[in-house]
């Protein structure tokens, strides 16, 4: 049989922590996986910081390649310092090199790049490779609005899930226990052991759709909203482990790293790009001052305005139990309003008075709120739809970001939308 290679798209914060946690079980497994996971880093001059480890005056100095000091001292001294990468993470400053010959490839960076490195892909992947999509975000185009793994499976011609959950990266690196969720609704001719139903789900899965294309042809799939898909698939050779939940589950499940599998690609996707912009909104208040009942408040209504957006612009194939029994969902929400970037950028942007994003340039050293551009996508779709007040938070965070609200006027405007 052959062996899966698996490539890891992107290497910040939390790219660094995945390619790590998939390190560990590329090595545990090598009945089904290649060792060495190729991470692909988009390359610049650092230094290393003093918190580093491997610091000296001299390191700390004389700015070198990304990738040289990764493949050296075996951890990212930029983006997730102090934190020992295993030695079969290999730093890759060519997109097109690291995916070569890989089977699985986890797409992991902030998502307003995603476009540009897709571009580098296009003509350089497996036919065959599958995708899973690590990005808080969604894609709004002047066509509407699409998750990322849809957008990247379409670019790619490629098939691809979505992990998402309660997961502050610095925390999972230090191997402290989370959950998390990834959502995988196999093409049917990946697998031999089909996964069992996400109970009660509503969706349809590809499971469900019989093809038998004779061998080396291409077929549709059902994608995550139940419709054919725009992208002929191929499917993955026998020689090769079924592309499963079950390969999934191995490849990212640790013993501080717990995973679920479900079917629900756009739920998964939806709720991790959404809660950011609440996330932004529990930082406003509790940077005023005003509490934990404040904070709650948000939550509350956040995700009720994170379900409806998926119920509307998603149709039936959400699962509202993604949003509200998944640690992609509530817990998400959650863990992102107490500890997260947006939270804490949002709180000091308001407790000094300045702009979220210049707390963002300050403080977080070259890493990317997602928050801030979701509120200004997520509202520009809003408008087309003539939506926005059916969405009062959402735009409440978008019109605090562009100065037209502030933060005081966040109980009045959420309680409009309710009488
Ligand atoms: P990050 O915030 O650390 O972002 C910095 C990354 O962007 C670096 O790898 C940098 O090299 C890269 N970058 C900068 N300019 C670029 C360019 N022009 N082209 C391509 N890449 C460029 O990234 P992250 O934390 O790994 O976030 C990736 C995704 O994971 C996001 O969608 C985020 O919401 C999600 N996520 C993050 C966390 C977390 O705690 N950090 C947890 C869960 C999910
Ligand atoms: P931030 O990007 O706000 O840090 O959120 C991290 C996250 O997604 C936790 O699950």
């Amino acid at each position: 049989e052959k062996k899966h290679k698996v490539t890891v798209i992107g290497s910040g914060n939390w790219g660094s922590t995945i390619s790590k946690i998939i390190a560990e079980n590329t090595r545990e497994y090598p009945d089904i996986f290649d060792e060495d996971v190729q991470m692909w880093v988009y390359e610049e001059e650092v230094t290393v910081p003093e918190s580093s480890p491997h610091y000296t005056p001299e390191l700390g100095e004389k700015p070198q390649k990304l990738t040289t000091l990764i493949n050296k001292y075996h951890e990212n001294v930029k983006y997730l310092p102090g934190i020992a990468l295993p030695k079969n993470v290999i730093a890759n400053p060519s997109a097109a090199d690291a995916a070569d010959g890989s089977t699985i490839l986890i797409f992991n960076l902030p998502h307003q790049f995603i476009g540009n490195v897709c571009k580098q892909l296009q003509g350089h992947i497996l036919p065959y490779a599958r995708g899973i999509s690590c990005i808080k975000g969604v894609n709004v185009s002047d066509k509407g609005v699409s998750l990322f793994s849809e957008w990247i499976g379409d670019s790619l011609g490629i098939y691809c899930g979505a992990l998402s959950g309660a997961n502050i990266a610095p925390e999972i690196a230090a191997e402290k226990w989370s959950e998390t969720t990834i959502a995988y609704d196999p093409p049917p001719l990946d697998h031999s052991r089909v996964p069992s139903p996400q109970s009660g789900s509503p969706t349809a899965s590809s499971a469900d759709l019989t093809v038998t294309p004779v061998n080396g042809a291409t077929f549709h799939h059902i994608d995550s909203r139940g419709r054919k898909s725009k992208t002929k698939l191929t499917p993955v050779p026998a020689e090769y482990p079924p592309l499963d939940h079950e390969t999934f589950k191995t490849l990212f499940h640790r013993p501080y790293f717990h995973v679920r599998m479900v079917s629900d690609v756009a739920g998964v996707s939806l709720s991790g790009a959404l809660k950011n912009i609440v996330a932004l909104a529990a930082g406003f208040v509790d940077g005023k001052g005003w509490g934990d009942n404040a904070k709650a408040a948000i939550m509350r209504v956040g995700l009720l305005e994170m379900v409806k957006f998926g119920k509307e612009f998603f149709g039936e194939t959400v699962h509202t139990g993604t949003f509200t029994e998944e640690s992609a969902g509530v817990a998400d929400l959650i863990t992102s309003c107490s500890g997260g970037r947006n939270f804490r950028c949002a709180k000091k942007a308001v407790e000094q008075g300045v702009s979220v994003e210049d707390v963002e340039q300050m403080d977080l050293n070259g890493q990317k709120l997602q928050g801030t551009s979701t509120a200004r996508e997520v509202n520009a779709f809003l408008k087309t739809k003539g939506k926005e007040e059916d969405y009062p938070l959402f735009t409440a965070v978008l019109g605090i970001l562009d100065g037209k609200y502030k933060v005081d006027d966040i109980p009045e405007l959420v309680a409009r939308a309710d009488s």
